[in-house]
């Protein structure tokens, strides 16, 4: 029984854009760096693609190509935010998810099929309901396995629907025509390389001998190569190990009016999640800042760092922004705050930057530190500053 969706937006920086600002509707629209600022090509709309423009391609390139674009440089916060739309639609049919980027995972909906129905109509529910909470569209593929999920949902791409029942035949009927380029593991240079033996589609590695192909990619490769080319493919979609999210919030006993009040909440959370993160050695790529009213309006908003943090200050300092420049509290009281950590990794795993400065490895030898005090003598024995002190007093528990 197929339980793997894949779930790939459609040209979805640019689709957020057309969201924004509708007047960039059916016009070549590209999001990237400026051509005069060496930038590169983010996403380009389909007008757009029509002059031969392609993401990842150079800013001046596009240009020439495509002189009446129209240029937007990349809001990623928006684009997170919205991303973080789609992923609440996913989470509704099941927690099995693993996130490739921004605009495309991975869905394993075995345990879901119970509950409500085959993977396909799973798969047709979560390509509507994107469409009518978040206004993008999506293009769905469904199958046995990651590899046959990610080919089915380019297919028919834009707006595609795909699914690859499960058999052998099935799975030859779709690769066999297909640019062995749609293999993973063949980039430009192997490309090449099987270009020059004469191997351009699915089919004509087939036809080869295994042997033959091992002697001259090596054994691992060709098998590996051979597999995929069959529509086998043992890789689970992972989402174990790494909770989605780490996060803190509250409800109030009393709503809040006073926005110095909501940003010493919001300290002490970011000063705890920050704790958890480094406690549980994760680092974040995001933040959401979740907001509900008095009368029970609930907004939420994200942000992105450039690169992840376990550190309470970078986290509330974006939340504090997002509070100050994307909330209209409009005299609202405010019932209910939380932050969470998103886009979590492991703290090793997380690439220091190049530029990463010793100032920030300070602060997080620092901050190690103040967990050892906390773990010996309790969260009270150290805060920044004396914030903390003035918190309100709340109800509420640990959420998320
Ligand atoms: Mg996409």
């Amino acid at each position: 029984m197929p339980s793997i969706i894949h779930v790939d937006l459609d040209q979805f920086y640019a689709a957020v854009e057309i969201l924004d600002f509708p007047e960039l509707k059916g016009k070549p629209l590209i999001v990237g760096g400026r051509p005069d600022s060496r930038g590169v090509v983010c996403t380009a709309s389909y007008e757009a693609r029509a002059f031969g423009v392609k993401s990842a391609m150079p800013s001046s390139q596009a240009a020439r190509l495509c002189p009446n674009a129209i240029w937007r440089v990349p809001r990623m916060d928006r684009y997170a935010e919205k991303s973080h739309e789609v992923h609440a639609v996913f989470e509704r049919y099941t927690d099995q998810i693993q996130s490739v980027s921004l605009d495309e995972a991975y869905l394993d909906v075995l345990g879901s099929i119970k509950l409500f129905g085959s993977a396909e109509t799973i798969g047709r529910r979560i390509k509507h309901d994107i469409l009518s909470e978040t206004g993008l569209v999506a293009s769905v593929g469904v199958a046995e396995n990651k590899f046959l999920a990610k080919v089915a949902s380019d297919l028919k791409k834009p707006n595609g629907f795909v699914v690859i029942p499960p058999g052998r035949e099935h799975a030859a009927a779709v690769l066999n025509p297909l640019p062995v380029s749609r293999l993973w593991g063949v980039g430009a240079k192997t490309g090449d390389r099987l270009a020059e033996l004469g191997i351009v589609k699915i089919a004509d590695l087939l036809a080869l001998d295994e042997e033959w192909l091992s002697r001259r990619m090596g054994r691992e490769n060709a098998t590996r190569l051979l597999s995929l080319a069959q529509g086998i493919d043992s890789g689970e979609v992972e989402c174990g190990g790494i909770s989605k999210s780490l996060g803190r919030e509250n409800t109030f006993a009393k709503d809040l009016y006073d926005i110095d009040a909501m940003e010493r909440e919001l300290f002490a959370f970011c000063d705890e999640v920050s704790s958890r993160l480094r406690a549980a050695e994760l680092k974040c790529g995001g933040v959401t800042l979740k907001v509900k009213f008095a009368d029970f309006t609930r907004i939420s908003r994200a942000s992105m760092f450039e690169e992840p943090t376990d550190l309470g200050e970078p986290l509330y300092h974006a939340v504090r922004t997002m509070l100050r420049e994307r909330v209209e509290l409009n005299g609202r009281g405010v019932r209910l705050l939380g932050v969470a950590a998103t886009h979590l990794v492991r703290a090793n795993a997380a690439q220091q930057s190049l530029f990463s400065d010793g100032d920030n490895q300070k602060k997080e030898r620092a901050a190690v530190a103040i967990d050892k005090l906390r773990g010996k003598f309790g969260d009270g024995a150290v805060t920044f500053g004396r914030l903390l002190e003035k918190r309100s007093d709340n109800t509420g528990t640990p959420a998320i």
